[in-house]
């Protein structure tokens, strides 16, 4: 749906491939790879708590190509986006909250294959925390994750190098002020080669998972501040969650993130 959104636009379009095993070792160990290769119903990969079958399988090895293509086109271009990816929750032993494969860290450790010490930040404002990424990322120096979330929802949390809980049904103008003051926190601290954005817009007021009340505009406002706080450094958009009660409303509102950082909106 957010392809049909955008496709009569004027884009420069690329299409991954099915991401290979040895791409997803670098992340996740062997018994669950072969578990989820096999689209085999287990503990571990029902926690993702949706269907598990052949054609999930390759939707969600696509979906994590099309993570490490767009991450290798925003180093060359400036800013690509992934129309899927962004599953935060996904750890390297187990799949969570609609998670199979954590492709996020698999785009970072791909990339350090050619570029070892490069070091990203992962601004993830999804409105439920970043736990499998914060958890796969704790340990690495030059990784930075910030995660703003709203506290009393999934999943069960992780430390992540800056978190920031957030009381429910809150607004645009209190959100973006708490936006503002911790992106700042963060610069002071870390100078990423590279931006992961998990663009997250369950943020939004009619959000069927989310406590939030951000409008259409202030998600714009949101994802103009991430665009603008730290000008040249490259940027890659995963769309993440959204759960609107109208499904219109989360097809343009991740079109509208993709659009903004493209200069388009
Ligand atoms: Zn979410």
């Amino acid at each position: 749906m957010l392809y049909d959104e955008l496709k009569h636009e004027r884009w420069n379009w690329n299409e991954p491939h099915v991401a290979d095993e040895a791409t997803l070792a670098r992340v996740h160990t062997k018994k669950y790879l072969r578990d989820f290769l096999g689209a085999r119903v287990t503990d571990q990969t029902m926690q993702a708590e949706v269907p598990i079958d052949s054609r999930i399988v390759e939707a969600v090895r696509v979906a994590t190509q099309g993570t490490i293509l767009a991450a290798e086109l925003a180093l060359k271009y400036g800013v690509a986006s992934n129309l899927s990816g962004g599953f935060h929750h996904s750890f390297a032993d187990h799949a969570e909250g609609f998670c199979f494969l954590n492709d996020t860290v698999i785009a970072i450790r791909a990339l350090r294959v050619a570029k070892p010490g490069l070091k990203v930040a992962v601004i993830d404002l999804d409105v439920h925390q970043g736990n499998g990424t914060a958890y796969l990322l704790k340990d690495d120096e030059n990784a930075y994750t910030l995660s703003m979330h709203e506290k009393d929802n999934y999943p069960v949390k992780q430390q992540s190098s800056h978190d920031v809980d957030l009381a429910s049904h809150l607004g645009d103008a209190e959100y973006l002020k708490i936006l503002d003051d911790n992106l700042r926190i963060m610069r002071d601290v870390f100078e990423p080669d590279l931006i992961f954005y998990i663009a997250g817009v369950d943020v939004y007021k009619d959000d069927a998972l989310g406590g939030l009340e951000l409008s259409v505009q202030g998600i714009a406002e949101r994802d103009r501040r991430v665009k603008n706080f730290m000008p040249g450094v490259p940027v890659v958009t995963l769309p993440a969650g959204g759960y609107a009660r109208n499904i219109a409303d989360t097809v343009k509102l991740h079109a509208q993130t993709i659009r903004i950082f493209h200069g388009k909106q």
